[in-house]
Order: structure tokens, then sequence, then C-alpha cells
């Protein structure tokens, strides 16, 4: 019954609140929807009607938020969920866009209670069952640096956290094993950890080094903006992620034959 009412829900904000077509056909050319078909294009639209429908997106420091910012964020906040539910992104509404990088400026206590003060400079964050900080600089950004996109990283640190908290692994659907999981992307971590270290030759931004958190979630950024080099470089970690997200974007992109080169790394 509930699952009847939810529906009939979603296909009424479907019809009264789609994206207009014009501004849908403007950003359809996403570096990240390379190779979509028709279906999932609509798949996808339909997805980005209803997660704007459930979220509050507003400007910080005087930003005027305009409907096209509203659906260049929900486009690629909606990739990561296009195979999987909107339900991912549930129990909290609100995403707040800075128009330059801001500043994050809190304390918090570790496990042996001891306070540290925290005060850096950020492109995006991301917050437990709260909201998501978007630089929108960076989001624009991102057009000319490929394999780098804040938004699909802080959504990907919103998909991690609903197992435990970010550490890495999120809630694996049943045709997964946690254990594989855990080996692949730990055994891959420490060996990135050592070529940071030594300066060797990095596909990915080294930020990922940070933590299995931030590593989880610039691997997604790099499997759906520059998949090839996912595949190419990290075979078995592709094959987890397309299980997890239940999307192929290397057969999209092998379709379209296109420049698979990953621009110089930069510190978020
Ligand atoms: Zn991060």
């Amino acid at each position: 019954m509930l699952g009847r009412i939810k529906n009939w829900q979603r296909n009424r904000i479907l019809r009264h609140e789609g994206v207009p077509e014009q501004l849908w056909r403007k950003l359809i050319h996403l570096r990240c929807l390379k190779g979509f078909n028709v279906d999932e294009l609509s798949q996808l639209r339909d997805c980005v009607t209803l997660f704007l429908h459930a979220k509050q997106i507003n400007g910080a420091h005087e930003l005027e938020i305009t409907d096209e910012m509203r659906v260049v964020i929900a486009i690629q906040a909606c990739i990561l969920i296009l195979k999987l539910d909107l339900d991912y992104y549930e129990n909290w509404i609100e995403i707040i866009v800075y128009p330059d990088d801001f500043i994050r400026d809190f304390n918090f206590a570790d496990s042996s209670g001891i306070v540290h003060h925290v005060h850096t400079i950020a492109s995006g964050e991301s917050w437990l069952a709260g909201p998501v900080i978007l630089s929108w600089r960076d989001i624009t950004h991102a057009a000319d640096h490929p394999g780098h996109n804040v938004v699909i990283h802080e959504f990907a640190h919103k998909i991690d956290m609903l197992n435990d908290g970010a550490n890495g692994c999120p809630e694996l659907h049943p045709n997964m094993n946690t254990h594989t999981w855990y080996e692949i992307f730990s055994q891959a971590y420490h060996k990135f950890c050592q070529q940071v270290e030594y300066g060797q030759g990095l596909i990915i931004d080294p930020y990922a080094a940070e933590s299995p958190a931030e590593f989880f979630a610039v691997l997604s950024e790099v499997f759906f903006e520059l998949p090839l080099i996912i595949k190419h470089h990290f075979p078995l970690i592709y094959e987890q992620l397309a299980l997890f997200y239940r999307q192929d974007p290397a057969q999209r992109w092998e379709k379209t034959k296109p420049n698979n080169k990953l621009s110089r790394p930069e510190q978020k």
C-alpha cells in the first residue's frame, strides 16, 4: 500500500514539475553523460525532477541559484543513483552552494576525548544526515578538469555514510561480498598511498590517499567522469563499482571513442 502511494506521488511530481525541455537539452552534454542512451537520459531526467522536488538548493554569500544551476547539480548527484534509488539521499534536505571555496572551521573530539580544532579551505563537504556543501566555482571548474567532479565526490560520501559513517564501504547489494570489497579496496588503497608517498606517477588525485572514504569518493568521480581510466588501472575496483552502482560507464565511453585523458590532479 505504501509503495503504491509513493509511486502515485512520484508520478504526480513527474507530471507537474519536469525539467523544461530547452534547459534539459542544453545540459545533457556534460562529460559525465557521455554515451548515455535515450532510455538512460529519460530515467535520469525523472530522477533529477524527483531530486529537485525533495531537496532545497540555497546559495550562500548572496549567491543567486538559477534553475540551470539547480539542474546542473541535480544531474551530477543523480548519476550515482540512476540504477539505485532516490532513497539513498533521504533524511536530509539542504544543499548549500558557495560562490567559491569556503572555510571549514569547527572543533571535534577524537576517541580519546581530545578536542581538535579544524580550520581548512574546502570545495565540498557532506554532513551525516545534514547538508551537502558545494563551491560553485569548483563545479564549473570541473568542465576543464576531466576526472574531477566535486558533486559526484560529495554525493559518493553521502552514499558511503549510510553504512556506519564514511569509511569507504557503502552498504552492498545481496549479490556482492563485503569481504571481497574490503580486500580489493584495501590493497589498492595501500598501494596508492605508497605511490603518493614516493611521488610515483599518479593516475588519480592524490587527495584519495587521505582516507579509505576519500579513496572511494575520488574513484567514484573518475568512474563516472573517465571510466576507462579506472577500468584500465584499477580493474578489480571497476568491477566492484560497476556492481555497486549497477552501471557500466566504460561500455558507454567505448562506444563514443573519447579522449580519455586525466588532467593534472588538484588538491581539493
Ligand atoms: Zn571528500
